[in-house]
């Protein structure tokens, strides 16, 4: 036969962890069609890969990419470091089922402006993306925050049942249409006044789907682990799986705290499915929140609607400019979003390093100064963490960032490189790929990105994106409980 594209000699880094080999890879129609000796097949188009890793494209299992991969489908800051699927509506924000009467409350507001939220069913999400033709693959998680948006007048405060009820209506629909499950964003204001009850209802719609439950934990400051016990409780509740977005140590009082953290995890992970993402980087960001402000650590301005030209300065910066404290720049400065470095290096790593662990770089698209795991995160991991820092072999990193992520999200025949699997896949130089992004320039592609395939389709090649949008919406494709193995 005549494949679509040979890919030659590459080193094989297949996505289950295990350490690569060097074959070639033959892709037809979308798919990996063969793997092994194709010294005498013949292709539309061959690629020399000697010396380069070909790896399964990598799936951002932390995004809130929800409206930009409608508005602008190149998704160049994903496809530059080669993602080729993104999961959005983390943190309890999702672009649907979202009917809003106002201004999108904090933090949905990360995602875009009210007119972006016109989405009032799940389907009506699935079929715009469809019609975007993003340049990556798309699946959805849906929001509580949302869903507590369509039906509450008050935020602040638990919901009724007559509300939870309405809330467990949308969840359902959107699950049958093909969403993954539900996240939450228990820390944030808007959704800090829900009991543990409210969850625990909700997730009861998960059950029947075997759909999987993913939380900003109510605190990842002091009481984290009071925080996680809840995770774990909500979804023992509905004998789902828990995974704990961005998984971290917050705040200079609770710095050196991740070995608790993590055998709290493993302890969890004995009897229920569980596991975390985490973002490779020691600084968070988010809308700056006054609770939040300190002068414990540095904190950045990314953004401010009232002002503008405050963005990618310091907060302290700004409050000695004004001659005010740091609690009244920040109120004047609000709505805004922030940079906080408050993370403990160490603590990064242990969590990173963990097996239960995978990558989502939490990048926030919306941003004129954005945190740079925008454009980074992925490369960060194989090239500063992996071979510089030496925190983990080379073929443990892809597997952080594609089999592990695939199974746990229930992406069917994505996420390793296998015969008739789709053809998502990266091919990059093992010496050469870094992140270029930082935070005084954080939007630059990373260096050693050769080549971007999604769905089989050549979509980024040395440096450019070449205007391929070859990705589609992934649906849930089957019960996430049997996607966690043992360890
Ligand atoms: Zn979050």
């Amino acid at each position: 036969m005549t494949y679509d594209t040979l890919i030659r000699q590459a080193l094989i880094i297949d996505g289950s962890n295990t350490p690569g080999y060097v074959a070639d890879v033959g892709v037809h129609a979308g798919r990996i069609r063969t793997i092994g000796d194709l010294s005498t097949a013949r292709a539309e188009q061959v690629i020399d890969a000697h010396g380069r890793v070909l790896a399964p494209g990598f799936i951002d299992v932390h995004t809130h990419d929800d409206t930009v991969v409608i508005r602008q489908p190149q998704m160049l800051p994903k496809l530059s470091q080669g993602v080729t699927t993104v999961i959005v509506g983390n943190c309890g924000i999702s672009a649907s089922p979202v009917s809003l009467r106002s201004d999108p409350p904090d933090p949905m507001n990360l995602l875009g402006k009210r007119e972006q939220f016109c989405y009032p069913r799940f389907s009506d999400y699935r079929n715009a993306v469809q019609g975007a033709d993003p340049a990556v693959n798309v699946a959805a998680l849906i929001g509580h925050t949302a869903l507590r948006s369509n039906h509450m007048d008050d935020l602040h405060r638990t919901a009724t049942p007559y509300e939870i009820a309405a809330m467990r209506v949308q969840l359902q629909e959107s699950l049958e249409a093909g969403a993954l499950g539900l996240s939450t964003g228990l820390a944030y204001a808007s959704a800090f006044n829900a009991e543990t009850d409210e969850v625990l209802q909700l997730v009861e719609e998960l059950t029947a789907y075997g759909a999987v439950y993913t939380t900003h934990l109510r605190s990842e400051f002091e009481p984290v682990l009071e925080a996680m016990d809840e995770a774990f409780l909500i979804g023992r509740h509905a004998r789902v799986p828990v995974i704990i977005s961005h998984l971290k140590c917050a705040g200079a009082g609770n710095w050196g705290r991740s070995p608790q953290l993590l055998a709290a995890l493993q302890a969890a992970a004995e009897n229920h499915p569980v596991g975390c993402d985490c973002y490779p980087y020691a600084a968070s960001s988010s809308t700056l929140d006054l609770k939040q402000v300190t002068d414990a650590f540095r904190i950045t301005i990314t953004w401010s609607t009232p002002h503008p030209h405050m963005g990618g300065r310091d907060l302290q910066d700004i409050a000695g400019e004004w001659n005010v404290s740091l609690l009244e720049a920040a109120r004047r400065l609000q709505p805004a979003g922030a940079v906080y470095y408050g993370m403990d290096e160490a603590d990064v790593r242990r969590i990173l390093a963990h097996p239960l662990s995978m990558v989502g770089s939490d990048g926030l698209p919306e941003d004129p100064f954005p945190h740079p795991r925008l454009w980074g995160a992925f490369p960060r991991v194989l090239g500063h963490f992996s071979r510089d820092v030496g925190l983990f072999p080379l073929h443990t990193a892809v597997h952080k960032m594609t089999g592990l992520s695939a199974a746990r999200f229930g992406l069917a025949e994505r996420g390793e490189i296998r015969e008739g699997y789709w053809a998502d896949l990266v091919l990059f130089d093992p010496l050469r790929v870094r992140d270029v992004a930082d935070f005084t320039a954080p939007q630059r592609a990373a260096e050693g990105i050769d080549g971007v395939w999604v769905n089989g389709v050549l979509s980024y090649r040395d440096g450019q994106a070449n205007g391929a949008r070859a990705g589609r919406f992934l649906a849930r494709s089957g019960d996430l409980r049997g996607g966690f193995t043992a360890l």
